[in-house]
């Protein structure tokens, strides 16, 4: 047999996946070329150990995926609103999942308050949202315990940045069938958890308040 080193691994392992799946699936890959139609948008950090698709086990052309440092909702990235827009617009998806990770490098330099050069302007939403909770973080007994909250509490914000934006906002006025999910993934385990209840429209954002969101009461 031979080695294969470096990218070319990579290639020889999509060779062998793709044969894979058109020997179980027939016709896979000509049917998906012709439209997707996935019912999920997925926003997730980048982190290499949290892959979106295999988490949840969902097949290519099933999960919408977009995803970034901390996995962020900001109302001036015009990559993610273009993503959302296109997600919601146009593939008309009926869930939409922000999934944090306990862990995450992206939260823990923002906790820490963390040298990163430019990076520090990506993160510094994170490190409001840790500046709002510093009283409930400080009396947490270990550094780990305190990135870990900050995580859940980060996945809180980005779904209300997300509740507030332009596109849900109108796609939930017009009736669009439209849940918003928020998850936290755990490293050590593989497991997610849901935080805090589904928004799943106007009304379920209006009962939900303010003060939930900001105080992260889940
Ligand atoms: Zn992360």
């Amino acid at each position: 047999m031979t080695k294969v080193f470096g990218v070319d691994r990579l290639l020889a392992n999509n060779r062998a996946w793709a044969e894979e799946v058109e020997r179980t699936k027939p016709g896979f890959f000509a049917h998906l070329a012709q439209q997707q139609t996935p019912g999920y948008l997925w926003i997730g950090c980048a982190d290499s150990r949290v892959p979106a698709n295999e988490i949840v086990g969902l097949e290519p052309g099933e999960l919408f995926v977009h995803r970034n440092v901390a996995n962020l909702v900001q109302h001036g990235d015009l990559n993610g609103l273009s993503v959302l827009q296109f997600a919601v617009d146009v593939l008309k998806v009926k869930h939409i999942i922000v999934c944090g990770h306990y862990g995450c490098s992206g939260v823990r330099a923002a906790l820490q308050d963390m040298r990163l050069g430019v990076a520090e302007h990506w993160i510094r939403p994170v490190r409001d949202v840790c500046e709002r909770h510093r009283h409930e973080l400080d009396i947490l007994p270990t550094e780990s315990a305190r990135v870990d909250r900050l995580c859940e509490l980060n996945v809180m914000q980005q779904v209300r940045n997300l509740c507030r934006t332009p596109i849900l906002q109108d796609a939930w006025r017009r009736g669009q069938k439209l849940a918003v999910h928020s998850w936290v993934y755990g490293l050590e385990d593989g497991l997610v958890r849901p935080l805090g209840p589904v928004v799943a429209g106007l009304k379920s954002l209006d009962e939900l308040g303010a003060s939930y969101l900001m105080r992260g009461a889940f």
